[in-house]
């Protein structure tokens, strides 16, 4: 796998583009509780395509490229401390210029990994995705947001068993504490072992104000203290492994349906993001 931003542009025109894959992750610089770096999606990200990229090339015939990441996402709550967010209207944009670029570059198979499972950020790189690839006939997947909503590969029972006992883990509770143990533990603070569950019910999370509610003074939702690098390793595994087999499946036009749309794009309400006005992104000024 290469870095194509460090190719020239006449190398870039002189690769194989029916035997070429590129992968953009587009994530935010978010707060992550009290445990967790800002960079905590982008990170997963990296991770996840790396190691999806990898396994590509081992199993079919292809280079793998990748860009660096775009810092850039939507999302729902804004008013924590720490956080870089973007409108949904401006993610969309960023992802089609970027997405439109590529294209014209002539790559058909691009995949765009939005590791950050907010409903507004995955319509707004769908949107994109859709607009792109009915333009330009089908050349780019995005298959984060169905592979969040828990299309994957098989799962094992155990890490089954976890998610069913462990649910309402929203955000860097002990699912993303995990992952990040594995990525580096160095980038975790030890303060996570002792952090207090939250509590949110399923239907709540569609409501900014009681997503802020549960999120207190920490800023996490879930339970962050059950987190180990071993659950991580197989959280990781098992997302690169569904990454792997959507784009697989993506290159040979065949069965790669099931990632394709994101389940929640047809809710209409959660478009309303895009209006100017409820599509502004509500940041809170804390004097110094
Ligand atoms: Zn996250």
């Amino acid at each position: 796998m290469r870095d194509l931003s460090l190719l020239t542009w006449n190398e870039v025109r002189e690769t194989d583009k029916s035997r070429s894959v590129v992968f953009v992750v587009l994530a935010p610089i978010e707060e992550h509780g009290t445990h967790l770096p800002l960079a905590t999606d982008i990170l997963e990200g990296e991770c996840w395509s790396r190691d999806a990229m990898k396994m590509l090339e081992r199993r079919l015939e292809v280079e793998c490229f990748y860009l660096p990441s775009f810092p850039i996402a939507a999302a729902s709550v804004n008013e924590f401390y720490g956080s870089i967010h973007f409108s949904m209207k401006l993610t969309y944009e960023v992802t089609y210029d970027v997405l439109e670029s590529l294209c014209y570059m002539g790559f058909r198979n691009i995949v765009v990994i939005a590791s950050h499972a907010d409903p507004q950020h995955q319509i707004a790189v769908e949107k994109a995705v859709r607009k792109i690839n009915k333009k330009n006939g089908l050349c780019v997947i995005a298959p984060m947001g169905q592979i969040f909503m828990g299309v994957s590969v098989e799962k094992s029972s155990e890490l089954q068993k976890l998610e069913e006992e462990q649910g309402n883990d929203y955000h860097a509770g002990w699912v993303e504490t995990s992952c990040m143990l594995c990525i580096d533990p160095d980038h975790v603070r030890d303060v996570y072992q002792k952090l207090p569950d939250t509590e949110i019910a399923d239907k709540d999370m569609i409501f900014r104000k009681r997503q802020l509610k549960a999120m207190g003074e920490y800023g996490y939702i879930g339970s962050p203290k059950y987190a180990n690098a071993e659950i991580g390793k197989r959280l990781n595994e098992n997302c690169s492994a569904s990454i792997c087999d959507a784009v697989e499946k993506f290159y040979y036009r065949e069965g790669y349906q099931k990632y394709e749309h994101y389940l929640l794009y047809n809710i209409l309400p959660l478009h309303i993001g895009f209006w100017k006005i409820a599509g502004k992104v509500r940041r809170k000024k804390v004097s110094a």
